[in-house]
């Protein structure tokens, strides 16, 4: 096991398969400034399949027990079922998962399923279709998206959703999710509106915290109860409802989780970086033209990763950090 400066082990890698996407989340990449001339990454800058087989198998050595697939929109990208059986073939115990914004999950469920996925997160910030379609610029209803999650489940993969919620925008959109979600028994996450990417001025009024959305939701549901972590490392805050329903709280920013953060995170482009925050990434596409192969990536991941010092959420009220981490879209989530 390979443990970083602060003793965190690397157990999971968030690969994004590409930067693009058919969304354009005004919290992610706002359209006007990923418009029309906006220049996305060159194929021959994004990672091939065989790339990331590379880096899947020199991570496996180093105690890699989850790899998640995200962009951009992980869907546009052109195979991706034989990507995930590729990754599947490297190891029969790994733990597979996907997150996209849903919008072509109908069509993909059940090949990603066959080809070895074990679980799927799909992103749905409400249930009005003006606010889904306002949120994502696109003309995308919610009812699209919850096929995409039926369609998930019709095909074995266990599903969960993500919910940004931000202030003044989509708060009055808690409750319905919950019900809609509540119905399927699909767990929800409710995530705080983080200070990621560069792409548009992040305010932190427009953070609803973790508590408050406990609080909306116990109105109509009664209080919630919170739930042991099952294992090191969990992202979300689990709570429950008296009947034992769970809702995940992703609270980044009022309940940092930097102590236990296992994730490395390789962009489109190869770069790994070892926070969501961080300014720089390492490339490894280029270790892999120059003719790296897995045991020389696999020394060059410990390196990175014995040196790791990250902890921005943790340190993020300093207000002192003139950063520009790199874009979600880019990095993936
Ligand atoms: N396109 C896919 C999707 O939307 O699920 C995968 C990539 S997207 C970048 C991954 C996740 O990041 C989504 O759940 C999205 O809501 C979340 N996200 C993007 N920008 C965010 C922000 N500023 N704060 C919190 N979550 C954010
Ligand atoms: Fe696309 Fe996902 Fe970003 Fe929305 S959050 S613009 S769906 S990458
Ligand atoms: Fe991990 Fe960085 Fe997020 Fe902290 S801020 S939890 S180190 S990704």
């Amino acid at each position: 096991m390979t443990a970083d400066s602060l003793g965190r082990p690397l157990k999971d890698l968030r690969i994004s398969i590409t930067d693009r996407c058919n969304f354009r989340c005004d919290y992610c990449m706002p359209p006007e400034k990923f418009g029309l001339g906006y220049e996305f990454l060159p194929r021959s800058e994004i990672l091939s399949f065989e790339d990331i087989i590379l880096l899947v198998k020199a991570m496996l050595p180093l105690g890699l027990e989850k790899v998640r697939i995200t962009g951009g929109e992980p869907l546009l990208r052109k195979g991706i079922e034989k990507l995930i059986s590729m990754i599947r073939e490297c190891d029969y115990g790994l733990d597979i998962a996907l997150t996209t914004n849903g919008s072509l999950l109908s069509k993909f469920a059940r090949k990603l399923a066959v080809s070895g996925l074990d679980r799927v997160t799909i992103s749905l910030d409400a249930i009005d279709d003006d606010i889904v379609q306002d949120i994502s610029n696109s003309n995308i209803g919610s009812n699209d998206i919850i096929s995409g999650v039926k369609s998930a489940i019709d095909a074995g993969l266990a599903v969960k959703i993500n919910t940004v919620i931000i202030r003044n925008y989509n708060e009055n959109q808690i409750v319905p999710i919950v019900k809609e979600f509540y119905r399927l028994g699909v767990i929800v996450r409710f995530i705080e509106y983080m200070d990621v990417g560069g792409t548009k001025d992040w305010n932190p009024e427009q953070v609803v915290f973790g508590d408050e959305i406990r609080s909306i939701i116990a109105k109509d549901y009664g209080e919630l109860v919170p739930v042991k972590p099952e294992k090191y490392g969990e992202v979300a805050n689990r709570w429950a409802l008296s009947d034992g329903y769970q809702i995940g709280f992703i609270e980044s920013i009022s309940k940092p989780f930097c102590q236990s953060c296992t994730r490395a995170r390789i962009a489109a482009n190869g770069k790994l970086y070892t926070c969501l925050f961080a300014e720089r990434g390492h490339d490894l596409k280029s270790l892999i033209k120059l003719g790296a192969n897995v045991g020389d990536l696999q020394a060059a991941i410990s390196k990175i990763w014995f040196n790791r010092d990250d902890k921005y959420s943790e340190i993020r009220h300093l207000n002192n950090l003139d950063k520009t981490p790199v874009e979600m879209h880019f990095i993936g989530g």
